[in-house]
């Protein structure tokens, strides 16, 4: 029997949801969308309204709040939960008309718009057979990435306020903005917040621990040639653009590329490129579980362009790399009970549960490496940033089960 008010929560999910907060990346306003505010607005209102403490919607639309310990808290670490009130630009985000299938009957999924969810495309179905499901009309996203985080969360709160039995430390909320386009964590107050541990619910299904990250850098290539009038251009002109065909050419293919790995396997990927005769800037992302694999690669990029360069006389070929984010488990290693208590609350609630790597990146990968471990938990999202979104009511009361058990175990801790 879950602590957890199944039908509040639900509610608060649908509320949540209908506040359309597309990210966009067109925009460079913080949040870059007005709907991001909104929803932070009446997250500050409901958080109040509950009694939660130091409430406040900071200039930038993201929402602080704290639910005080229960417990003399001088000496118990506190936790950090966080979520993101944006929704994908991938897919349609306004007007959000959310859809409630009570106790799926395994079958396929008829959305108003003619689009259907099936077991098919989309196995994990199987497993929710009589759990409450909310999907759209299939004409937008559902927005479950990451509201189902959100209203978790929140629930979380009102569930601990209400019950002063249960014990916990101090316990911060934190929802932020933008983190689909890439600036979920650029203005989080890491001093302010004061945390020693932090959860993003930001994951798929049900009791999966995201416990280590891509490590990430980024690379740009500029290629400088010379440009002159194609009538003139005998032996004067240096076609950037030729250098740059060369040197795309030349990356790894069949291995050390995304279309030809998987699992722990790292890569190079060159994803934009701009230019002209006299110039070109191409773009490219490493990927690497092990951080010390990325110099290698900016190593080979180097390589490269030293042969572009002696190919085409004149071609200037210059490599620059930057540190994007670290892998998540580099930085969850100084503080293992991050991962140890979260494994003990689903043993002690009788839970499976799985560790899993991200290729790619969470605001935690940041976080942590900013010196907040911070490993990401399940919040009951499935097919994310597609009209065929959906989220489950039953994970994500589950999710909040493990929440409750593990501030649990927090507080049994010492700082
Ligand atoms: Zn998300």
């Amino acid at each position: 029997m879950s602590l957890l008010n199944r039908q509040r929560l639900l509610d608060r999910f649908l509320r949540y949801v209908q506040i359309a907060s597309t990210a966009d990346p067109t925009s460079d306003g913080y949040p870059s969308s007005e709907g991001q505010r909104e929803l932070g607005k009446l997250l500050a209102q409901e958080l109040s309204k509950m009694s939660a403490v130091d409430v406040h919607q900071d200039e930038h639309g993201l929402v602080y709040a704290t639910i005080p310990a229960t417990a003399d808290a001088k000496n118990l670490p506190v936790v950090a939960l966080l979520a993101h009130m944006d929704t994908s630009p991938d897919a349609p985000g306004d007007r959000v008309r959310p859809n409630v299938v009570e106790s799926y009957d395994g079958g396929e999924i008829q959305l108003e718009s003619g689009e259907v969810i099936t077991p098919k495309t989309c196995p994990e179905l199987v497993n929710l057979v009589g759990k409450t499901l909310i999907t759209t009309d299939g004409t937008t996203l559902l927005g479950g990435d990451d509201k189902a985080g959100v209203a978790i969360i929140a629930e979380v709160a009102h569930t601990l306020i209400e019950n002063p039995h249960l014990p916990h430390g101090e316990l911060k909320l934190v929802f932020t903005c933008d983190e689909e386009i890439g600036h979920g964590t650029d203005k989080i107050d890491l001093d302010k917040l004061a945390a020693d541990v932090a959860y993003t619910l930001d994951g798929g299904g049900e009791g999966i621990i995201d416990v280590e990250t891509f490590s990430a850098d980024g690379a740009t290539v500029h290629f400088v040639g010379d440009s002159i009038h194609t009538s003139i251009a005998k032996g004067r002109m240096v076609n950037a653009l030729r250098g740059a065909a060369d040197f795309i050419a030349a990356l790894p293919r069949d291995s050390d590329s995304p279309e030809a790995t998987e699992g722990r396997q790292g890569f190079i990927h060159a994803n934009t490129i701009t230019g002209q005769v006299g110039e070109v800037t191409l773009n490219l992302i490493l990927r690497s579980f092990d951080t010390a694999d990325l110099p290698g690669y900016a190593d080979r990029l180097k390589a490269i362009a030293k042969s572009v360069e002696s190919d085409w006389p004149g071609l200037k070929v210059i490599v620059d790399t930057h540190k994007q984010y670290r892998n998540l488990g580099d930085g969850l290693a100084k503080l293992p009970e991050s991962i140890d208590l979260a494994v003990k609350a689903f043993e002690n609630l009788g839970r499976p549960y799985k560790k899993e790597i991200i290729r790619g990146g969470t605001d935690g990968s940041v976080l942590t490496e900013k010196g907040l471990p911070t490993p990401n938990l399940s919040s009951g999202q499935h097919n994310i940033h597609s009209v065929r979104e959906f989220a489950c009511l039953d994970e994500m009361i589950s999710a909040g089960d493990h929440l409750v058990e593990l501030l649990k175990l927090w507080s049994q801790q010492r700082r």
